[in-house]
């Protein structure tokens, strides 16, 4: 790994949004986060991006082109949250397709059930409450591995890329969406602005909840930006590895296989 890579994971490590946190406690304040949002999730990620996220999410299924036949296709979804990435791969599947929402927040889980419940997708969906750096799951067992908008809040996210590794069997895939570096002049100001003025607002006027909206803000900077992110893939074994940037780079889909 370049010496790059392994500053960023120390930065990553170590940072809760703007803050530096001792690495353990990182976790226990980003579950506060969740467990606090997880009713107004969903509509704030619908007014956050102005609908955006569901186009990035369509994607991520589109590149990922699940089988639509009979064939067995066993996906495992990481910080899956309410289940958008599920309801999607069910949607663009076959009758092969198995689906696995692995995420530590109960409150989100709870969430997600309840979604799942009220579009008749729960006896498509299985829940899991576990950590993506140790997965309760079996070396090899799926056939791809998800992640959106949930690696950057994953203390040990290089932890977590090796137990992606792990779980996926050979000829795997692994996806994952999340915010990136804006790489078009004029959008980058616009989108500072947009973020650090108007998204703590709207957190603080929809969900009554101005810190965990400053904290998405400041995580996404202190988040790797494309190159480096690939890199940090391809360290976890990956082969293959490529991106694409969604928006001028708001945000980005990256793309490795277990070879
Ligand atoms: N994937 C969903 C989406 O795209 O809308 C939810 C993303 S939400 C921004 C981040 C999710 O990551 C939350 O549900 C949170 O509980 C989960 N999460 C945070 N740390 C995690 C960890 N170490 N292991 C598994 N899930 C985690």
């Amino acid at each position: 790994m370049s010496d790059t890579s392994s500053t960023i994971f120390e930065q990553v490590k170590a940072s809760f949004g703007a803050k530096t946190v001792n690495l353990e406690d990182k976790q226990e304040l980003v579950n506060e986060v969740f467990a606090k949002s997880a009713n107004t999730y969903d509509i704030m990620n619908d007014v956050m991006s102005a609908g955006l996220h569901r186009l990035w999410k369509d994607d991520m299924i589109n590149w990922l082109a699940p089988p639509k036949g009979a064939t067995s296709f066993k996906l495992l979804d990481v910080a899956g949250g309410t289940g958008d990435i599920a309801e999607r791969f069910i949607k663009a599947s076959g009758d092969g397709a198995k689906m696995v929402i692995c995420d530590i927040s109960p409150e989100m889980l709870d969430e997600g059930k309840r979604r799942a419940y009220d579009r008749g997708l729960e006896q498509d969906i299985t829940f899991t409450e576990g950590n993506a750096e140790h997965l309760p799951f079996a070396d090899k067992s799926f056939d791809a591995y998800t992640i959106s908008f949930g690696i950057r809040n994953v203390p040990r996210i290089e932890q977590a890329l090796k137990e992606a590794h792990r779980v996926l069997r050979t000829g795997g895939r692994f996806l994952c969406l999340e915010f990136s570096d804006v790489q078009m002049p004029f959008l980058d100001k616009l989108y500072d602005l947009y973020s650090f003025h108007t998204i703590p607002r709207l957190g603080e006027l929809i969900a009554n909840d101005r810190e965990s909206y400053q904290y998405l803000v400041e995580s996404i900077r202190r988040f790797p930006d494309q190159d480096d992110f690939a890199d940090m893939i391809r360290h976890a074994g990956f082969s293959q590895v490529k991106y694409k940037n969604l928006t001028g780079g708001i945000a980005a889909l990256h793309s490795g296989w277990r070879l």
